[in-house]
């Protein structure tokens, strides 16, 4: 079984997540007593969201590929960034180590195109919503992809920083996310993506007619699918 290197903490609420889902894929494959071999960078999430809301993605591509550099020289055969909004540092991490990064908008698209999915509403930060870096990986697989539009993109936004990222679920934070996808899905989106790997905390598939894929179920799941291939 390969070794998983988990590159967590953003936030940590998520990671919780993403230890439980790998574990828990691995012991319904193989059965038993089995489980994940995992190593866990877990960061200072305070450092790398300043370095978001000032736009020094420089800084925060250094951390994290320090970090992935830890994981690989302590076994890791293969890196898992557990959050959308920090792929958009992906290529720097990528070029900073020698083992492969398993990325989560591509395991997704993956998903997608298994689903017969050709358009999708998107949920998830401010910058994964607006900026190019996440979008334009599902585009390149032909898929076309809704964001909120509006106050709406803020307001999902601050769910995830001033809430979820804090341990705070809300009914009223839930039924918001619920009006924003039911409006993604009357702009014709036959699917939403969580693309926040704290919106599970909060929405979970069957709370809406559309189908949710979300973001750190898929990304474990794919990790721990990952681990057990010879
Ligand atoms: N976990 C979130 C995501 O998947 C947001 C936190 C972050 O900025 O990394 O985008």
């Amino acid at each position: 079984m390969k070794t998983i290197g988990l590159l967590g903490g953003m936030s940590w609420e998520s990671t919780v997540t993403y230890y439980q889902v790998i574990n828990e894929t691995v012991k319904n494959a193989l059965g038993g007593l089995h489980s994940a071999k995992i190593l866990l960078y877990s960061v200072e999430f305070d450092e790398i969201e300043r370095c978001q809301s000032s736009g020094r993605w420089d800084k925060s591509a250094e951390i994290l590929s320090d970090a992935a550099k830890r994981l690989e020289t302590a076994g890791a055969d293969f890196i898992v960034i557990c959050t959308n909004t920090m792929h958009k540092v992906a290529p720097e991490i990528e070029d900073s180590i020698s083992v492969p990064l398993l990325h989560i908008a591509q395991v997704t698209a993956k998903r997608l195109k298994a689903a017969g999915i050709s358009t999708v509403g998107l949920l998830g930060s401010k910058y994964t919503m607006t900026q190019d870096f996440y979008v334009d990986v599902l585009v390149r697989e032909g898929i076309e992809v809704l964001v909120p539009e509006g106050d709406e993109i803020d307001r999902v936004n601050s769910i995830i920083f001033d809430e979820l990222c804090v341990g705070v679920i809300s009914g009223e934070s839930r039924q918001v996310l619920l009006d924003a996808i039911d409006r993604l899905s009357a702009r014709g989106a036959q699917g939403v993506i969580l693309g926040c790997t704290e919106l599970g905390l909060l929405v979970k598939s069957g709370d809406t007619e559309l189908p949710v894929f979300d973001t750190a179920l898929i990304h474990a799941e794919e990790a721990a699918l990952e681990a057990l291939r010879p």
